[in-house]
């Protein structure tokens, strides 16, 4: 049986995972992302892999990398969150642990996971939405990963929503992940919270101490404040998703990331949403929204599932 190793970097953490032919994690080591540095990073990297490549036989590792990454799937072109620009990650990390080594997008790789092993299992087109700081987009189409001509397809985050909107870190205005993300619902519950709302309180009393899990759990407990920004953050991703649905076909969206969590109080908005906006929504068959089932290690295990399939 093959085994092969999955690494997720992530903007605070690095997780590699050492994974089997069913999805299934043997082993699994973590790290601290070291800030900013890119040769530390390719080291971390290196030092998780060839630690869990010591105790077991791997035949290929697949990185799982928050960023833009390559057709050639080895150079990482741009990542926002830590300093990779152009950085031949994949190349310099296979030559140090003398076996084949792919990168992918992380959303990308966890929609592949999701796909293979979790909530899109038992069909062959697949949205992943993963909802966390940003949007990150995944899509399965024929059972195969779309990449694009560039490396780059299912940056859905970045879809324009609003001329002229909000700046994005992307360098445009307006992007999806400007409305639809998990930084979008904290800055309106900051904006939007009222003297003597108990999600206040939960903050120790000021606006800039909330964060999104202290609003998954005020609207849990049923305050209408938190309810109704998770609607709002609900509404706008269904009407993305309904663009989306609109080129792509998908037969389920899978929604991942922390927000999550909320469950029904996020997933209805998004599906009410998704049903208001679908061009000729009532002559057509609606896609299925789902929750992610594999959690944090959906990038992980789908990063190793990829890795096996190239090498
Ligand atoms: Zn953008």
């Amino acid at each position: 049986m093959a085994l092969t190793i999955g690494v997720d970097v992530g903007g605070t953490k690095i997780a590699a995972g050492v994974v089997d032919e069913e999805g299934k994690i043997l082993e699994e080591q973590r790290c601290h992302t070291p800030a900013r540095d890119t040769a530390q990073i390719q080291s971390a990297v290196v030092g998780l892999v060839k630690e869990l490549a010591a105790r077991q036989d791997v035949a290929a590792v697949g990185i799982g990398a928050a960023g833009f990454v390559g057709a050639d799937r080895t150079t990482v072109l741009f990542a926002p969150n830590l300093a990779w620009r152009d950085e031949p990650l994949g190349a310099a990390v296979q030559a140090q642990v003398g076996v084949p080594v792919v990168v992918e997008n992380d959303v990308n790789a966890a929609a592949w996971g999701e796909f293979r092993f979790g909530a899109g299992a038992d069909v062959d087109d697949l949205l992943m939405v993963a909802v966390g700081t940003g949007v990150g987009g995944g899509i399965v189409l024929g059972g195969q990963l779309l990449r694009g001509s560039f490396g780059v397809a299912g940056e859905i985050g970045h879809m324009r929503v609003v001329p002229n909107g909000l700046p994005c870190g992307c360098g445009r205005h307006g992007c999806w992940e400007q409305y639809a993300s998990g930084r979008a619902l904290v800055r309106e519950a900051r904006a939007r919270v009222w003297d003597g709302d108990p999600l206040l309180e939960l903050a120790g009393g000021s606006a800039t101490g909330i964060t999104g899990p202290m609003i998954m759990t005020e609207a849990q407990a049923g305050d209408a404040l938190c309810i109704s920004l998770l609607a709002d953050l609900g509404q706008w991703l269904g009407e993305g998703i309904a663009s989306l649905a609109a080129i792509l076909d998908p037969r389920v969206v899978v929604i991942g990331g922390g927000v999550g969590d909320a469950g029904d109080l996020v997933l209805e908005p998004i599906r009410k949403a998704f049903d208001d906006n679908l061009p000729a929504a009532a002559n057509r068959p609606h896609l299925e929204v789902r929750l992610a089932t594999l959690g944090n290690e959906a990038g992980m295990i789908g990063a190793a599932d990829l890795a096996r399939a190239s090498s």
